[in-house]
């Protein structure tokens, strides 16, 4: 799960790493898999005599067996005096397997709580820092009496319903209407065509994931703050349980659990649209209103693998392997996702910044982490009107090592073998991007929601009231 002899040479970096993420409570593991480790290590030497003294005694029983004790008037008292010794020796044996076992588990759920370690470049403690603007570095003005929510825009163009929901799901659910739901369709296949002019090979996941994948990937039962984000569903009888995907980067990442890639197959590149499902208990505050933060919703959502080179050091390999002149895989990959992220929003004609977020907000599988924020003219009494619309993240080793997906190198380093790199990034979140559309589309004179350029092929003209 975690690079034992990179935590017993950094015990402290690993305890430092959690104080800077807020992963307090993970911050003395490292340590404790130390004192773990050590106790192993210390009994297995002693039972490694333990086991020599074994196949001894077992060797000298076969053989006054095979003398026949009683017929050459031997020793019938010493074959037993052997037996019972072989007796206890295993007994010793069977204690020290069922002591191992549940040192080795404690490890592991340990490590299991051990957040990635963050990147260089990223900020330590709970400040973004801005690193790139689109559709210019000022918002566009908010006319007196403008700023209206997607909400009552929604309402009035008959395309949106929270009503309908609350009575079939309860508060956070939503129906999309007429033109909102083909609204929401327009904006897959857009994001969808992009990438895959780009290269971007198409998959659509399953929603529903096995829980231990699910907590291979970062998505634990609950988050650093105590609160439960995912839906759980009980497996049948005898499998383990569900998990409704937060995202689609669980199952595309557990597609490749248990298995190894070739480094000449990377970098594997997929994009899909999904169904999210996030119980954001407690998260919704003052998003109670609306798509800003919902239960589910439709993410396109594009997600690789990458390779490290196999000849750098697990530092490098682990977390960033590139320099001004030799650019790593995950760093060419990572640019690749937020160049499609700036394209699409540009695109879409929304005012947004793109922020390098600080290591308190990594969660607990980024290494680095990119977000970009958007302009919504109803919210400029939160965050200035910024509300993120699409994070990018680069996951080094943390997720494979979890999940199994190893790489054999080729070329140099043949037959060697490694963790790939994940990274994970949205193209397009769908009910976020609706609403910053429909409020920065509006226009309150006309009545109408302008539909940008880039959409047209998927739905031509403006949003208006459904007319006959
Ligand atoms: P994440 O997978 O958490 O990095 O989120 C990716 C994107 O999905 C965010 O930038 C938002 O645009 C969107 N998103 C995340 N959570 C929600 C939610 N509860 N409701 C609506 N959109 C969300």
């Amino acid at each position: 799960i975690l690079d034992l002899k990179h935590i017993r040479q950094n015990p402290g970096l690993y305890q430092q790493n959690c104080f800077d993420r807020n992963y307090p409570a993970a911050a003395n593991n490292s340590w404790r898999i130390l004192e773990l480790h050590n106790q192993l290590l210390e009994r297995q030497k002693e039972t490694l005599e333990l086991r020599r003294r074994n196949n001894d005694v077992g060797k000298s029983i076969q053989r006054q067996a095979g003398m026949g004790d009683d017929a050459q008037g031997g020793d019938a008292g010493g074959t037993s005096a052997l037996l019972e010794e072989a007796r206890k020796l295993k007994e010793e044996l069977r204690g020290f397997e069922e002591w191992e076992g549940g040192v080795v588990e404690e490890m592991m759920g340990l490590a299991m709580e051990v957040p990635n370690l963050s990147s260089g470049v990223t900020p330590v403690g709970d400040e973004a820092e801005v690193i790139g603007w689109m559709n210019g570095e000022e918002p566009p003005i908010v006319a007196t009496g403008g700023g209206r929510s997607h909400v009552d825009i929604g309402k009035e163009l008959d395309i949106l319903d929270f009503e309908a929901s609350a009575t079939t799901s309860g508060w956070g659910w939503y129906f999309l209407k007429n033109e909102g739901a083909m609204l929401e369709q327009a904006l897959i296949q857009f994001a969808l065509h992009e990438a895959m002019a780009r290269g971007w090979k198409v998959m659509t996941p399953p929603s529903l994931v096995y829980e231990h994948i699910a907590s291979a990937c970062g998505f634990m039962p609950r988050d650093q703050n105590g609160e439960t984000q995912r839906y759980e569903i009980a497996g049948e009888p005898g499998k383990p349980n569900l998990v409704l995907a937060g995202t689609a980067e669980i199952p595309f990442a557990g597609s490749q659990a248990n298995k190894t890639l070739k480094a000449s197959e990377l970098p594997l590149k997929v994009i899909g649209p999904s169904r999210c499902y996030r119980a954001e208990a407690g998260a919704r505050g003052v998003d109670t209103k609306g798509l800003y933060r919902v239960h589910e919703f439709t993410k396109v959502e594009m997600f690789a693998w990458t390779g490290p080179s196999a000849t750098s050091s697990h530092d490098e390999q682990s977390r960033f392997g590139s320099d001004e002149e030799n650019e790593s895989q995950t760093d060419t990959v990572f640019k690749e996702m937020l160049s499609l992220q700036t394209h699409i929003l540009t695109e879409l004609g929304l005012h947004a910044k793109v922020l390098e977020m600080p290591t308190m907000d990594l969660g607990a599988a980024a290494a680095r982490k990119v977000d970009i924020e958007a302009f919504f003219p109803s919210r400029t009494s939160i965050n200035n009107g910024y509300g993120e619309l699409t994070s990018a993240s680069i996951c080094t080793d943390y997720q494979s090592r979890r999940l199994a997906t190893r790489l054999k190198y080729e070329g140099k380093g043949a037959g060697k073998l490694g963790f790939p790199h994940t990274l994970n990034g949205t193209a397009l979140a769908v009910p976020r991007v609706l609403a910053c559309v429909l409020e920065n589309g509006w226009d309150g004179k006309e009545g109408v929601v302008n539909v940008p350029e880039c959409l047209k092929k998927w739905m031509p003209g403006k949003i208006t009231t459904i007319g006959p």
